[in-house]
């Protein structure tokens, strides 16, 4: 059998965390199995769609790699397709107008509430009614088997049945003829020939529903896999109060897409202990049979923890291009310092995220607007005057700016000072970098460059100039 699944979300907000483990699973088992992946936007609830969700869908999934093979498919693009199955079923007798009202139907609802039933349609207009008047408005609704079971080997979930006595009546066509989300999905699925259905357990109570139509139809039934959902950490359904953020918000935040997908790849899926995966390897271990049954609880410190992980493990050319995405976004222009790749050989071990290797790479594009306060209180003292202004001079006689060249004179004048090099590195390098750590001295030097240097070893003084002018100092 070729696999073909498929991705199928309604564009009414972001590409979120969920949607996200749903279109990587669909996708990864594509993937392995040489199969095809389809998008499918499910843009028929004109109210609640935007053409901005789309694009936030498609934006986050190009980010995250995961590529289809065919679509996107726009669902309101396919009316005509769905009207005409609707008259199937209609021909069929496996359809029917109801001509209920609201009143009747709400009356309906209140009463089997009142009885502690579970509101369901009562199949009124089931056996034929005729119109109240001419032009009275109608729904279609589909004749779901009166007896029997439906019933069905989920590939998470085992085998799943219904008795049909449970399922009532639902609509296919509202009163403007517009399709639902069943029927619409049913057609699609089919036409676009989806071996696996994989999707979020929200949807197993429509699974019954969509299988009698198939039926009906006499259309194949694909395989169908429902993935467990995610909770946040106080074990209630993940939503935005747990930070769970649009995907976009994960790349804006320093994630490596890599990263993300290593850790939605294991909210639910797990390959004996190992937590860490490259992107091929998911494609050749991932299956449905060792997806979990139960809920999967989101962590934000594995997720930071995984970032920190592929940084380290990530190739420097690949790192290169994350960042200077990241370095762009803050107004500088990559080109204009060090070469990236050096930066990113420097900074890879010492950053959990994209963001904080930007954060601590600024320096080598462009001053720093202040020290931070910590480290020019316990480095920038009067102590620290003659080091750096030894260091500054010997820096300036540098004409081959090297690492190994810069360190000679910061090594001289520790020896020549009779300091630890601590003493002659630390205040250096928070007059370099504006903070307490950095790569080592040679490196930060190196990648800072001369003439930046030699402006912040002069303001470094100054620095202690005023403080000490201000008395606020006793070191
Ligand atoms: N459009 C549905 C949703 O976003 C998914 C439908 C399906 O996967 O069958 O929840």
């Amino acid at each position: 059998m070729t696999v073909r699944t498929r991705f199928a979300p309604s564009p009414t907000g972001y590409l979120h965390i969920g949607g996200a483990r749903t279109a990587l699973f669909s996708w990864l088992f594509a993937r392995r199995h040489g199969g095809q992946f389809v998008l499918r936007i499910e843009d028929t609830d004109l109210e609640r769609s935007s053409a901005e969700s789309v694009n936030a869908i498609l934006e986050g999934m190009a980010w995250l790699g995961l590529d289809y093979d065919e679509g996107p498919f726009y669902q309101t693009q396919r009316f005509e397709r769905y009207a005409e199955v609707i008259q199937q079923l209609l021909d069929g007798g496996h359809a029917y107008r109801c001509y209920c009202s609201r009143e009747r139907l709400e009356k309906l609802r209140e009463q089997q509430m009142a009885d502690k039933h579970k509101p369901r349609y009562d199949g009124h207009c089931r056996h034929g009614a005729e119109p109240p008047s001419p032009d009275a408005p109608f729904v279609i609704r589909f004749r779901n088997p009166e007896s029997g079971e439906v019933a069905f080997d989920d590939l998470v979930r085992g085998h799943i049945r219904f008795d049909n006595s449970e399922l009532d009546d639902l609509v296919i066509a509202r009163s403007d003829g517009t399709p639902t989300y069943n029927l619409t999905v049913v057609v699609d699925d089919s036409d676009m020939r989806i071996s696996h259905v994989i999707r979020g357990d929200d949807h197993i109570n429509n699974t019954p529903r969509q299988i009698n139509i198939l039926k009906a139809l006499d259309l194949d039934v694909p395989i169908y896999a429902h993935t467990p959902m995610i909770l946040g950490s106080d074990g209630k359904r993940l939503s935005k109060r747990h930070g769970a953020v649009s995907v976009i918000q994960y790349r804006d935040d320093g994630y490596l897409p890599e990263a993300l997908l290593n850790y939605l790849v294991r909210l639910g899926w797990s390959h004996g202990d190992q937590e860490l995966f490259a992107v091929d390897e998911m494609i050749q271990l991932f299956d449905l049979d060792a997806v979990n049954r139960a809920a999967s609880v989101f962590n934000p410190d594995k997720l930071r923890w995984l970032s920190q992980q592929h940084i380290i493990r990530t190739a420097p050319e690949h790192l290169a291009r994350h960042l200077a995405q990241q370095l762009g976004r803050r107004g500088i222009d990559p080109t204009d310092g060090p070469d990236l790749l050096e930066v990113v050989a420097a900074q890879q071990e010492r950053a959990t995220t994209l963001v904080e290797m930007a954060d601590i790479s600024e320096c080598f594009y462009r001053d720093f607007d202040a020290f931070d306060e910590q480290a020019a209180k316990k480095h920038l003292r009067p102590v620290a005057r003659e080091p750096l202004q030894k260091v500054r001079q010997g820096l300036a006689a540098v004409t081959d700016w090297r690492p190994e060249k810069v360190y000679e004179p910061v090594q001289a004048v520790a020896s020549e000072l009779d300091v630890k090099m601590g003493k002659v590195a630390q205040p250096l390098r928070v007059a370099i970098t504006g903070r307490a750590a950095s790569p080592s001295i040679d490196v930060t030097l190196y990648l800072a460059g001369q003439d930046a240097c030699l402006r912040r070893i002069d303001r470094a003084l100054e620095y202690i100039a005023q403080r000490a002018a201000q008395g606020s100092d006793h070191g």
